[in-house]
């Protein structure tokens, strides 16, 4: 008896001791934390990435019966409409294909080598349709900079005949190069010298509409191994070339014996509509509710084609499922923090940042100023919660870290010092000067843009985690 009373009240004083020092309390904040449950976020995030929303893509009626449904959520939970009445869509021009079907096969070596879909091969989901079988022109990452003195199609003619290239920069620390990685201008280039179709070299061929359709224009994925067979006459593999390149930085362009048919059956949509959903809870202050912390994370994702589903429970139905809960928990809370919360749920990431930037473009003009924004990309799987932030002002940091300190989920915080091609939707709120996190779980994130990125592979409890961690950030950030 004797010693359970003592260590009982060891256990008192550690606790207290424990508790107090530097650690802020939560219990403000109990209504909004307590709503928030790791079965929520799972249920959402199921949902968007059933058969029911057909991958949603971005313009396709399976994408806006999702902002739909994200938007009734929003009313039944009286967030306020960022336009009118019911007016959670935000609404822009957003055109789109549909793959209907793709056969590639390669000649090479006297032999015949049909690929399949998704293991060997992907159609870039922007293709027109198209029938060729046509001589394979290696053109290392495809870049025509000669104002940068580099030309990967100096001395090579592809007209008529597919290019073949891997995605990156003769110098990936080198930024004059940026502009000539994104996908939409490298295509363009190709087309331009007349090739029929480009063919990059991926790890793993994965869905992709982040580009523009472009009339007689058949671009594709190969895996490494597909590559192989069609470098295999030069004595190289896909690996030793890459090397190669990096290591060089000089082109190292040739033609090849080797023959792709390619056939694709697509449909272009060139009227396509997307959809942003933004809904807001006032700021309490009468001056301070103009300026507006966001909390978004993009809802789309690559559709379906070819009868593959392309659910993208990871990217990002489980970002969207984070930012509903926490919106959910805002709801909760009987006294509003001094600035305004935003909650936006964005279209077409995966083709290019289209939502958000068009959001940050045409922000709603009850607010004065974008103070912040908190972004979830792939927060489904793992255990641990990153983040890329910004370092000025350090106070930002602080308040996540404090946030952090009952949860211990965050880790890998690193600064975020410039906007990429890779960027997610912060990057145009960032680039407006808002002090933005970025949010992300770490992973492993294996099948990402695979048909079986799916809700199996999900950690419910980090979204949970990842719900709770930013709720009592952005709630703290927007009261200051
Ligand atoms: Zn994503």
């Amino acid at each position: 008896m004797k010693a359970v009373k003592f260590l009982s009240v060891v256990f008192i004083i550690i606790s207290v001791v424990y508790c107090f020092p530097g650690e802020k309390s939560n219990a403000k904040l109990d209504d909004g934390i307590n709503a928030i449950e790791s079965v929520d976020t799972y249920n959402f995030c199921k949902e968007l990435s059933s058969s029911r929303f057909a991958g949603r893509l971005t313009g396709h009626e399976g994408y806006t019966a999702a902002a739909r449904w994200v938007a009734d959520y929003f009313k039944k939970w009286g967030l306020k409409p960022y336009e009118n009445e019911d007016g959670y869509l935000q609404a822009y021009q957003s055109p789109y294909v549909i793959i209907d079907k793709a056969e590639m096969t390669i000649y090479a070596d006297g032999n015949s080598f049909p690929l399949t879909v998704e293991k060997d091969f992907m159609p870039l989901l922007y293709s027109d349709s198209g029938s060729n079988k046509a001589p394979v022109v290696f053109a290392g990452w495809g870049i025509k900079a000669p104002e940068l003195g580099y030309d990967d199609y100096a001395g090579i003619d592809v007209k008529g005949k597919f290019v073949l290239c891997f995605r990156g920069v003769p110098d990936r620390f080198d930024r004059r190069f940026t502009d000539h990685d994104q996908h939409r201008h490298r295509m363009q280039v190709a087309k331009e010298l007349g090739a029929v179709g480009l063919i990059y070299i991926y790890p793993d061929p994965q869905a992709n509409p982040n580009g523009d359709f472009i009339k007689g224009f058949t671009p594709a994925l190969i895996s490494y191994a597909a590559a192989d067979r069609l470098l295999k006459e030069k004595g190289i593999n896909a690996s030793l070339m890459e090397d190669k390149l990096r290591n060089t930085k000089k082109p190292q362009s040739f033609s090849l014996n080797a023959v792709v048919d390619y056939r694709v059956q697509s449909r272009n949509f060139p009227d396509g509509i997307g959809y942003n959903v933004i809904g807001f809870i006032e700021g309490s202050d009468p001056e301070l509710k103009k300026e507006c912390v966001i909390i978004g994370a993009h809802l789309d994702h690559c559709g379906t084609h070819m009868g593959l589903m392309f659910p993208g429970a990871d990217d990002n139905a489980s970002g969207s499922a984070v930012v509903m809960e926490i919106a959910y928990a805002f709801s909760k809370m009987k006294t509003r923090p001094r600035r305004s919360v935003v909650f936006a749920l964005f279209g077409g990431e995966e083709l290019g940042l289209e939502g958000s930037s068009y959001m940050a473009e045409h922000f709603p003009s009850q607010f004065t100023k974008i103070d912040s924004m908190f972004n979830f990309d792939m927060v489904g799987e793992g255990d641990r919660v990153g983040c890329g932030l910004n370092a000025n002002p350090p106070q930002f940091e602080k308040n996540l870290r404090e946030a952090n300190e009952t949860l211990y989920t965050l880790s890998d915080v690193h600064y975020l010092k410039e906007i990429g091609v890779r960027s997610s939707d912060f990057a145009p709120f960032y680039l407006k000067g808002a002090i933005c996190a970025n949010l992300y779980s770490n992973g492993p994130h294996l099948n990402y843009h695979k048909s079986d990125e799916n809700i199996y592979r999900i950690n419910p409890e980090i979204m949970a985690d990842a719900s709770r961690l930013v709720f009592i950030a952005a709630y703290r950030w927007a009261d200051r």
